[in-house]
């Protein structure tokens, strides 16, 4: 069974933490840089990524999630794509730089703070997906090694890049755990497609 670490510093990491579990996984809460240690895979919440910076950086972790990432599998939802992505707009501000994709924060405005979706198009197998958007970024450019997985309106919203995996909704939210094991399946075979 793999040990998950899930960034627990901000956001919505306890709902992340049930979804693994439901799927079979091992869970860690992520808070120092010695935790990283102990992982085979890493989830980065949802939350709000300017904060989640900020704590980052005050608890040192930064760098140790930074190096883990050149190394094994990162999911990231929603704020945790944001921190994985090579370029974030609206505004522009620094990330892990993980994987080559385009961000734009907050990007359905207003009106569309929180909504939850059917995807009938994705790639996870038979039957309608869930997705829960809250103050949700859209992916603007997906660089290489990018496999659109889903998308809504026209913009990707699942991506894998290699042994990680971003969505720019909230699969922990969902009592569907496709999105889950899809991260789960990858861990371990080493496979590439990201830096
Ligand atoms: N709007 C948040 C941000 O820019 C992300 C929202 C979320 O993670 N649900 O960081």
């Amino acid at each position: 069974m793999p040990t998950v670490g899930v960034l627990a510093l901000q956001g919505d990491y306890e709902a992340h933490a049930g979804a693994l579990r439901r799927a079979g996984a091992g869970v860690v809460e992520v808070r120092t840089a010695e935790e990283p240690q102990r992982i085979d895979a890493l989830v980065i919440p949802g939350g709000e990524s300017t904060s989640m910076l900020k704590l980052m950086d005050y608890y040192g972790l930064f760098e140790p999630l930074r190096q883990f990432g050149l190394r094994k599998p990162v999911f990231g939802t929603c704020a945790g794509a944001i921190l994985l992505a090579k370029e974030v707009l609206n505004p522009s501000q620094p990330s892990l730089d993980l994987l080559d994709m385009a961000v734009e924060r907050n990007a359905y405005g207003r009106q569309l703070d929180s909504r939850v979706v059917i995807l009938s198009g994705h790639s996870l197998g038979d039957g309608d997906l869930e997705a829960v958007f809250i103050r949700a970024p859209i992916i603007r450019r997906v660089g290489q090694g990018g496999e659109v997985l889903a998308s809504y309106l026209g913009d990707p919203v699942l991506v894998q890049f290699g042994r990680h995996l971003v969505a720019t909704f909230h699969p922990e939210l969902s009592s569907d755990n496709r999105v889950h094991a899809r991260f789960l399946a990858k861990i371990g075979n080493g496979s590439n497609g990201a830096k």
